[in-house]
């Protein structure tokens, strides 16, 4: 059995450097710019919802993606009956059944792979290297979690036991779960929820962001074209507080995997914690308040890199991006000079431009956010710089990312989620005191150091909370199987998506004791 998943086979990929490969992608993308979307609900594998509503590009707010149908009340009660209903019939079907209809999800996300990155620049603003990235994701999840479900959930581990008697060990689901997934990995996050609830052996409903509705409408079909029935997996579209709020209430649902913000993850916590009934599991993936650290010692090329990889990457709308980046007082002019001359360099544009690098903001409240943020920095810190923003991008919610430089942790309350970045300078003399500051935020979820001294990694890995350490790299892109992801504290509750202990928390362990 892989565990581990070592054997898995490599997601497909657009290479972006070669022409023939970029043509096809963009001439593709074209051919899909005028289609408008006509999505819905899906109950028990039939489209349903009240009114359809428009959903409207950040990239353009009059541009038309396409019309989605919000979830009636009617809506919410049928499926979750439905999933009741079919939820033993899909747990007995078995892990190697249920990891080959994951397989067969894998090979169609990747068969879809130019819709779907069409679809993500229209609805969520994601650029073409975020896209491809984020289908490969998908897949990767989909692959990996058929690998576990082949290794953990097919056959029963014999145990030892006295002669005549014949114990197992067996993983079966727990029961409905309700999958609440955010916006900025509109594919692979709400993909990968799905694929190991549904690996594990459970009936789900899925509550996907509001923003991008229509793509996890689109990868619910290619889950039912896949074989997963549609009584297994239904899909309700609308609002966290009217859609998902409700089901979280529910003594039927069994556990609920949600990623977004640890605001969000403290209201589903309480709420589950109110219910009468079993006690089910929250798995949670929220928000982080990420520093990278660079000394004397470090390349500045190197931390050039990865700081703009890092901090405005995906416009900043990653969990894992770049928030807080210390640099040693000694060489921070130095640093500071690079960074601002790569901030010069990178362009913000229409996402699906090949030459962009940065696109636009999710919507207007998040962008008012970003905006109010900035306008007290302008006031309490120091402004160091900011991107230009093209007169032609008006019409779509484009934000041109900057960097400030603060005084104190202290200034930042809370996970600033976009293209900002917050530069700390330090005293060599103080950088314990600092690594200790860092985790007193709560947040755990990933940090960076660039340095040569080996010393300095393991006492930033033994005082950091975060869930993942990178040294001497960018800190964003984790790869499934490869750096399983996640955090604690205010970050999260584990185990980690996409690692060997993940599905663990969507099923339960049963002894079977048999005196032959
Ligand atoms: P969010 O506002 O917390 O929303 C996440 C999901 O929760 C959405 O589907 C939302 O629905 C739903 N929701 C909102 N209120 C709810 C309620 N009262 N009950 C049940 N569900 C509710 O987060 P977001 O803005 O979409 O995503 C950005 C956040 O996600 C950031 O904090 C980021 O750090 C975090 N994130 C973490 C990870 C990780 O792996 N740790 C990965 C990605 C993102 P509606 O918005 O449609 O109403």
């Amino acid at each position: 059995h892989d565990l581990y998943g070592t054997a898995r086979a490599n997601s497909k990929g657009i290479n972006l450097d070669d022409r023939p490969q970029l043509d096809a992608l963009t001439q593709a993308l074209a051919q899909q710019q005028s289609k408008i979307w006509d999505l819905a609900c899906l109950v028990s594998g039939a489209r349903t919802g009240g009114d359809p509503m428009a959903v409207k590009s950040p990239t353009d707010h009059t541009e038309t993606v396409g019309t989605i149908r919000p979830a009636l009340v009617t809506d919410r009660e049928a499926a979750l009956k439905a999933a009741l209903k079919a939820q033993q019939s899909w747990n007995r079907l078995g892990g190697k059944a249920r990891a080959d209809i994951l397989r067969k999800m894998g090979a169609a996300l990747e068969n879809k792979m130019e819709v779907l990155i069409g679809l993500m620049v229209r609805e969520a603003g994601k650029t073409l290297s975020d896209g491809i990235a984020e289908v490969r994701e998908a897949v990767d999840f989909c692959r990996y979690y058929a690998m576990q479900a082949d290794a953990q959930f097919a056959d029963p581990t014999p145990l030892p036991g006295p002669t005549g008697e014949r114990n197992e060990l067996m993983l079966e689901g727990r029961g409905v779960f309700l999958s609440i997934s955010p916006w900025n990995f509109p594919l692979a996050i709400f993909t990968g929820q799905l694929a190991a609830a549904l690996a594990a052996g459970n009936a789900v409903i899925a509550k996907p962001a509001e923003q991008t509705s229509l793509i996890a409408a689109y990868a619910t079909e290619l889950f039912h074209q896949a074989g997963v029935p549609g009584d297994v997996l239904h899909l309700l579209v609308g609002t966290g507080p009217e859609v998902a709020a409700p089901l979280v209430e529910d003594e039927r649902i069994a556990g609920v995997v949600f990623t977004g913000s640890t605001e969000t993850a403290k209201i589903i916590n309480r709420s589950l914690a109110a219910r009468d009934g079993a006690i089910v599991p929250l798995i949670a993936e929220t928000g982080g308040q990420n520093a990278m650290i660079v000394d004397t010692t470090a390349l500045t090329e190197q931390v050039t890199d990865a700081v703009m990889d890092s901090a405005f990457g995906s416009a900043g709308q990653r969990c894992s991006a770049l928030r807080i980046l210390c640099i040693q007082d000694d060489v921070a002019d130095d640093v500071i000079h690079m960074v601002k001359g790569a901030l010069a360099q990178r362009t913000v544009g229409h996402p699906g431009d090949p030459v962009t690098d940065i696109g636009p903001i999710i919507d207007e409240q998040a962008r008012a956010g970003l905006e109010k943020h900035i306008a007290r920095m302008d006031k309490e810190a120091r402004f160091i710089a900011r991107a230009n923003l093209p007169s032609d991008l008006q019409n779509g919610t484009y934000f041109a990312p900057c960097i400030y430089e603060i005084n104190s942790i202290s200034q930042l309350d809370r996970e600033i989620f976009g293209p900002v970045l917050h530069i700390l300078r330090y005293k060599a003399e103080a950088l314990d005191s600092l690594m200790d500051q860092l985790a007193a935020t709560g947040y755990g979820l990933t940090c960076g150091i660039h340095s040569r001294l080996e010393g300095r990694w393991n006492s930033l890995f033994e005082k950091s909370m975060a869930g993942n350490v990178y040294v001497n790299r960018n800190m964003v892109g984790a790869v499934v199987g490869v750096q399983p992801f996640g955090g604690r504290g205010l970050s999260g509750t584990g185990f980690k998506a996409g690692g060997p202990h993940y599905l663990l928390r969507f099923s339960i362990e049963r002894v079977r004791t048999v005196n032959t």
